[in-house]
């Protein structure tokens, strides 16, 4: 930036300069070719007047020829001396005549050449002829007349000091001009490589910042063989709290917990946001028992009720620490081990925080594993997609199928969705995956339609979809290149992810339900939507969740909640799936109850769609439809 405002000086300067010294070139170019037409004048009037024959000619005749010019004279101011035998006898002028010029002009005067002199600032050109054998001399002289201005060489002069001048002030003001804006951009560059380094809502250094504080603390760690250590810190309600009271508020409590951190650090200690409710703190030259000291003096101030929107709040930490050299020999490692430590302190009961322990941490280790290999699984297609039939209990046959995802890892073998679906949404890799299934899905069904087989296909679309306002027109887009009618694809959306933001929510949901796409509230119970929430959603179907019916023909709560579920969803004009049904007793007392729709390892496990193929041949839930469709192909 410097350089490119020095270049702007320069190439100002330059102009500048050179425009005047063009300009002074071309006066002096027009006054050169003046000077030349006057000389050219100068020299035939003295021809003329000195080719009459004057050697015979006494002084009166020469006068009295002489006389003849004498307009002319007077017009271009011409000066004409006489001399005889090198003494002056007359001089024709119209103004006073400088002694000193003619002195001069005598000594320099040469015979039929025309000499230029300078006197007090005036340019002279003179010109002398002999008229021979008469002892008469006469010297023509005329004053250079300039450009418009008798004193050209005084107005070069000025206009080159004037020049100078100029360029000195434009040099001057293109550096002080250069220096503001050198300066403005040095504030602009500051100002970027601060937002670069910091966090924008709370200001604290970010992680890119802090990785440099880590490579100084393991540099100084080194050359003082001091331990230090690094805390990494979560907030466990960060996200209810943030669900509940909005954005707005959430934000604010970070910045609240942030200056708490800040009060409670030493003078080197440096705090860092990592992202989201996660900060780290870097304590050098601190070991284990330093380390307790400030866990629990940042425990005890973060963890201090704060008033927020005029609620008091609860404020829980979970705190990870590693120390450097012993949980790990690289800045990375320290890093990551923090954060391994911090979800291990997640799980204890009783303590807020965790020393990073390594005997723990295989599970970590398959962690960060499943996270490298699942975005290149999704990208490689090495996830499938399995089919789990569901029945109209009304006809005891299939109605449809869900979708459920599957993915075997060549190293860490099969993996469940409850496993990786989470995982995914955690690390940013959820949309691509939903749309991935999707589009394998549709595949499968245009497959099976092309057959005559139309069945009903529900896909689960995680939470994090919906907060793209795009994800409809996407969703609609895959389903239609494969030629299906949306209307036979039923999205399920687990309850609790519409309740953390409902108000988008609804608006997705609306736009899904615009489209054609039949909505279901997916593991219905576990959430706590209210009947007035739910009255305002375009909700087709509810799927009461398996953890209520897998146990109800033993447990009366279970089944009257059930039951509940069912009047309620049927007085909403929705349908009820009830899965997770094991065996035929809980499928008959879901029968009485007014279930719609039924779904379970009882009827069928989740399958490849070729096993699906082969189950609805042989199996009795399948219609004359189906099996038609699928044996005719
Ligand atoms: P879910 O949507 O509630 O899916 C039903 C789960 O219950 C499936 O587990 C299914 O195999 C299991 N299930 C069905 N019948 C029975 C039964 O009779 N007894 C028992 N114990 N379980 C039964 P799965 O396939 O392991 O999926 C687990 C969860 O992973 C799903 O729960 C869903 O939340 C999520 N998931 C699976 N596939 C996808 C997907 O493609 N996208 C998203 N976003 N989530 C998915
Ligand atoms: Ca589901
Ligand atoms: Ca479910």
């Amino acid at each position: 930036m410097r350089i490119s405002t020095q270049l702007i000086v320069v190439t100002i300067g330059i102009t500048i300069l050179s425009m005047t010294i063009f300009g002074i070139l071309a006066i002096r170019i027009m006054l050169d070719s003046a000077h030349k037409e006057q000389t050219d004048h100068l020299r035939s009037i003295a021809n003329e007047i000195t080719n009459y024959n004057l050697a015979s000619s006494s002084q009166e005749e020469i006068i009295d020829h002489i006389n003849n010019y004498k307009n002319e004279f007077s017009r271009e101011k011409l000066i004409l001396i006489i001399l005889r035998e090198n003494k002056i006898i007359y001089i024709l002028t119209q103004n006073s005549i400088n002694n000193q010029l003619i002195d001069r002009i005598i000594q320099t005067r040469e015979t039929g050449i025309e000499n230029i002199i300078d006197i007090d600032d005036i340019q002279y050109v003179f010109s002398n002829r002999i008229i021979q054998n008469s002892g008469y001399e006469l010297i023509f002289i005329k004053p250079l007349i300039s450009l418009n201005h008798p004193h050209a060489n005084t107005l070069i002069k000025r206009m080159a000091t004037f020049g100078i001048i100029i360029i000195w002030l434009a040099i001057w003001a293109a550096l002080v001009f250069g220096s503001i804006i050198s300066r403005k951009l040095e504030e602009k560059n500051k100002q970027l490589r601060h937002q670069t380094l910091h966090d924008n809502l709370t200001k604290l250094p970010n992680r890119i910042l802090l990785m440099d504080r880590l490579q100084q603390a393991q540099y100084n760690s080194h050359r003082q063989l001091s331990p230090f250590a690094l805390i990494v810190m979560d907030l466990d309600n960060f996200k209810e709290i943030n669900d509940t009271m909005g954005h707005h508020n959430g934000d604010k409590l970070l910045i609240e917990v942030s200056s708490r951190l800040l009060k409670s650090l030493r003078e080197n200690d440096s705090l860092a946001r990592l992202g989201g409710d996660e900060f780290a703190i870097l304590l050098p030259d601190t070991d284990y028992n330093g380390a307790i000291v400030c866990t629990n003096r940042i425990l005890h101030d973060i963890e201090e009720p704060l008033l927020l929107n005029e609620t008091s709040i609860d404020i829980k930490a979970s705190i990870g620490i590693t120390l450097y050299p012993e949980h790990g020999d690289s800045i990375e490692l320290i890093l990551q081990h923090a954060d391994v430590a911090m979800y291990q302190a997640k799980q204890l009961v009783g303590s807020s925080y965790s020393f990073y322990d390594p005997v723990q941490d295989s599970h970590s280790i398959r962690r960060l594993k499943l996270m490298a290999n699942l975005r290149p699984a999704i990208e490689n297609n090495l996830l499938s997609v399995n089919y789990q039939p569901m029945i109209d209990q009304n006809t005891n046959s299939i109605i449809g199928i869900e979708a459920l995802a599957r993915w075997n890892d060549k190293e860490l073998g099969f993996i469940p969705p409850d496993e990786f679906i989470p995982l995914a949404e955690q690390t940013g890799s959820i949309q691509i995956l939903t749309l991935w299934i999707i589009e394998k899905v549709a595949k499968d069904i245009k497959k099976w339609r092309s057959t005559g087989l139309n069945i009903k296909t529900a896909i689960n679309i995680s939470t994090n979809c919906l907060q793209d306002s795009l994800f409809p027109e996407k969703v609609e887009k895959i389903i239609s290149n494969y030629g299906i009618p949306v209307s036979n694809i039923e999205l399920e959306i687990t309850e609790s992810a519409l309740m953390s933001d409902l108000k988008r929510a609804r608006r997705i949901l609306e736009r899904l339900n615009e489209i054609g796409f039949i909505i279901s509230i997916d593991d219905f119970g576990t959430g706590f939507s209210s009947l007035a929430y739910l009255k305002q959603l375009p909700v087709n179907i509810l799927k009461i969740d398996r953890s209520f019916v897998q146990d109800m023909k033993h447990n009366k709560k279970d089944s009257d909640i059930v039951s509940t579920i069912i009047q309620l969803a049927h007085s909403l004009d929705c349908k009820v799936v009830a899965e997770g049904i094991e065996d035929s007793e809980t499928y008959d007392l879901l029968k009485t109850l007014n279930n719609d729709i039924a779904q379970g390892y009882w009827i069928s496990r989740p399958l490849t769609a070729s096993d699906f193929e082969a189950w609805l041949k042989s199996s009795s839930w399948s219609n004359d439809t189906t099996t038609k469709a699928i044996t005719n192909n």
